[in-house]
């Protein structure tokens, strides 16, 4: 049962085959048997997820009306709150720290009767792509134990993948959803920035930072974005509009003429061969299923790096001065006497990692005075010039397409000691970030020179998500027609694996 989809366990549930209770015990049964290995979960609330889990079967005995996922059990990323659960965002400085309330996106969890099995890692405060900046050790691939499951997400994916749940959250500030679902072979999405409330989602750059669905399959993940999807009037920034119908875009996965736009700019050189030849047989798949093909250039797409690298340690600096000692967390060196300054200075000294004290540097020097408006400043221009870019490029078209990312996973530590090639990564997915627009990955083939999983990117206009599903579904469709089965039906077995 652990690895069929959430739409399957959900049909198995309805026809009283199998209990919430069951499930759930089944994919902690499965947590326990790989997640040594494979470092998912920073916490598994065992006693909860399975309360939560005996309450829907007593609500479907009673014959109450329940929603499409009640009952099915999701792994939650680390960097939202959950009443009562640990929750560290892969940090020492919050070690210890139990939230008194939930998140929006928690809440609207619970009132959709989804057990959440527990919390998975992530790069400290969501910065990062490999998942090797937590304090807690990192997370391995499952379809290669020596190999980055993608950040900062990459305890979300790796759940997945390794069919510890069927379902899970990530957050994307500049690609930590798609990029962590591309190289594990999952599904993925940012949804349009204020489409998901970020109450409760602990900032790391505000005007970036978006929750999203993560799952095995395009409908389960339009299934789980209109359960925590909608207006809240606790994010200053939320959309008061209806919610994309993204599940109905994902039953029905029409491409038939639909304009699909290429971004030359992110699809040349520097992207691996096998990228890009999966990549191209999934453009192929979709002109076949009756979509039209184009090109179109997105000139400024060549500063969105940079910029971002300026305005997402910026914010960062900001929101993370709340870690001060006094109010969550660690605290170090409260000793009799002790100034409350050097109290702040030393927990923030041992609280922090070395990635989170970089950020924090640049982010200050950006914003000190004499050059705001020479780094801040122009960053901000340049992330209006990326927004016109994606202007221009849908009058042409209805989606944008590239590859997720420039590789496939690369090994643990190949990347850890340079932060530039580390950051390269998220060349293809912060542009989305930054024009605040929707991006869906979903799984598009394995690299014939490595065997691992590559990423293909869907890109649609604000509040057109279900763009991104229609496409996606159409795809997926026409993968599993050439395949046969499940790009993730080929992954290794893991030890204890079922
Ligand atoms: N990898 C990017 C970074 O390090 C994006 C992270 C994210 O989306 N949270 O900032």
């Amino acid at each position: 049962m652990i690895r069929k989809s959430a739409v399957e366990m959900a049909a198995a549930l309805a026809k009283g085959e199998t209990t919430s209770l069951a499930l759930t015990q089944a994919h902690l049964d499965q947590i326990a048997a790989v997640d040594g290995a494979v470092h998912a979960f920073l916490h598994v609330d065992t006693e909860g997820a399975l309360a939560q889990a005996g309450a829907i079967d007593k609500a479907r005995a009673a014959g109450e009306k329940l929603s499409p996922l009640a009952g099915i059990p999701l792994a939650l990323k680390d960097v939202l709150t959950q009443k009562g659960v640990p929750t560290t965002c892969g940090s020492k400085i919050l070690e210890g720290w139990r939230p008194p309330y939930d998140s929006t996106v928690v809440t609207n969890l619970k009132r959709a009767g989804i057990v959440i099995l527990g919390k998975t890692n992530m790069d400290e405060f969501a910065m990062g792509s490999s998942t090797e900046n937590s304090a807690y050790g990192p997370t391995h691939n499952p379809w290669d134990l020596t190999r980055i499951p993608g950040g900062s997400g990459g305890g979300s994916s790796a759940a997945l993948a390794a069919f510890e749940a069927p379902l899970a959250i990530g957050t994307d500030t500049g690609g930590s959803i798609r990029q962590p679902a591309a190289v594990t072979g999952t599904v993925g999405v940012k949804p349009t920035y204020g489409g998901v409330s970020r109450y409760g989602l602990v900032a790391f750059s505000s005007s970036l930072d978006q929750a999203g669905p993560c799952a095995r399959t395009v409908l389960d993940t339009a299934l789980l974005h209109e359960a925590i999807a909608g207006h809240d009037v606790r994010d200053a920034t939320s959309i008061n509009a209806p919610v994309p119908q993204v599940v109905a875009a994902a039953k029905s996965g029409d491409v038939k003429g639909l304009k699909i736009g290429v971004i030359k700019e992110l699809n040349g050189d520097g992207y691996q061969a096998g990228v890009r030849t999966r990549f191209d047989e999934s453009l192929q798949l979709l002109a076949a299923a009756g979509a039209e093909i184009i090109e179109v250039s997105c000139p400024n797409f060549e500063y969105a790096l940079a910029a971002y690298y300026l305005i997402a340690p910026s914010e960062c600096s900001s929101n993370l001065a709340r870690f001060d000692a006094m109010r969550y967390g660690i605290r170090v060196g409260d000793e009799a006497g002790a100034s409350a300054e050097s109290v702040m200075n030393l927990t923030r000294e041992v609280g922090f990692g070395r990635e989170v004290k970089r950020r924090i540097i640049l982010g200050t020097y950006a914003l000190s005075s004499g050059y705001y408006d020479a780094y801040y400043g122009s960053a901000q221009k340049v992330r209006t010039l990326i927004t016109h870019d994606f202007i221009r490029a849908f009058e042409k078209c209805d989606v944008l397409v590239s590859p997720t990312c420039p590789t496939t996973a690369f090994k643990i530590g190949e990347k850890a000691s340079d932060p530039l090639a580390m950051y390269l990564n998220d060349i293809a997915t912060i542009p989305v970030n930054m024009a605040g627009i929707g991006g869906m990955s979903l799984p598009c083939g394995l690299a014939p020179e490595d065997g691992l999983p590559v990423g293909f990117q869907i890109m649609a206009p604000a509040m057109q998500d279900q763009r991104m599903y229609s496409v996606g579904a159409a795809l997926e469709a026409a993968l599993l027609s050439k395949w046969g089965a499940p790009l993730l039906s080929q992954i290794p077995a893991l030890a204890g694996s079922k």
